[in-house]
């Protein structure tokens, strides 16, 4: 199923949230070094990270029952699903240390960020964290204020949207810049969607399953676009990538990439656009990055031999 909304704020949350942030960076000295220097931004924050054995489902549940309170009786139905957890009276943050290394910086710059943003502190003396949105409304704002200080903090504002627009419009662009921030390919493909001048759209989907009688298909998890996307597309509101899907013939099938694929998509206005897909495999997640390269002023429709479908949104 897909994802529920994890970032969107209002415009002063935003502001007040990268503010504390572009304060902490400015502490650690941390604008301009790449990767993104995680442990000098948590010793600004004078916060520690917590020895990775306290790490499994056990451990954790003795750590919150010696916090006491009702708070223990809360979390422990979603501990299976808990990566990270802030402890404002201790300072003292725990990661999951057996996710992928670029997951465990954005995970500390979250919990850094729960540090860092006043109310949060003061409101949570243990904050966890699930992989599912809890349903309190609070929570849930908090979740997507975290997400957005570690977004900022670890894409240094926009530098890395700077640095994107200096690259080719491409899949390789994100994969590369990951690694040059300390990101997850994950969490860069979905910046570079998010703060591409051009327009763009980045599909997140789940691994592709093998389904009897239907093909490969993969349900997506999430979709990221450009500003610029958005005003001439609209927002994509595709669930569910089957053969039959205008981006079907994408989808890397036993591959790693798919390598660009043109088809064409129409706009609000009716207008068609050829435009050129890819796709890269990051055995978590598949992601696919689709752009417009020029607006088709016949009524042509651009596919390569044996793709009949056309996008429609
Ligand atoms: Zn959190």
């Amino acid at each position: 199923m897909t994802k529920a909304d994890d970032s969107t704020l209002n415009a002063d949350d935003l502001r007040a949230v990268e503010e504390r942030a572009r304060k902490l960076l400015d502490r650690a000295d941390a604008w301009g070094t790449l990767p993104t220097p995680i442990e000098d931004i948590l010793a600004s924050a004078q916060i520690q990270v917590a020895p990775t054995s306290l790490f499994d489902p056990a451990h954790i549940l003795a750590y919150i029952r010696s916090k006491g309170g009702d708070f223990a009786h809360r979390i422990k139905s979603a501990v299976s699903k808990v990566f990270g957890l802030y402890d404002a009276g201790e300072r003292v943050i725990h990661i999951d240390d057996t996710v992928v290394e670029s997951k465990q910086n954005f995970l500390k710059l979250h919990e850094t960020g729960h540090h860092e943003l006043p109310t949060h502190r003061k409101l949570f003396r243990l904050f966890q964290e699930c992989e599912k949105t809890l349903a309190p409304e609070i929570a849930d704002q908090f979740e997507r204020e975290a997400n957005n200080f570690a977004r900022f903090a670890l894409f240094q504002g926009d530098a890395y949207a700077r640095r994107a627009a200096d690259c080719v419009l491409e899949i390789k662009t994100p994969m590369k810049l990951a690694g040059k921030f300390g990101a997850s390919i994950y969490a860069s493909a979905r910046e570079f969607a998010r703060t591409h001048h051009r327009a763009c759209v980045v599909y997140v989907l789940e691994p592709i399953r093998h389904v009897r009688g239907n093909g490969a298909q993969a349900v997506v998890r999430r979709i990221e676009a450009s500003p610029t996307f958005l005003r001439r597309f609209g927002r994509p509101a595709d669930t569910l990538i089957t053969p039959d899907h205008f981006l079907g013939p994408v989808l890397p099938i036993g591959r790693k990439m798919t390598r660009p694929v043109t088809l064409s998509i129409t706009d609000l206005d009716g207008t068609d656009h050829e435009c050129v897909a890819e796709a890269f495999d990051t055995k978590h997640n598949v992601i696919i990055l689709l752009y417009p390269v020029h607006a088709l002023t016949t009524t042509t429709i651009i596919l390569p031999s044996g793709h009949k479908q056309r996008c429609t949104n």
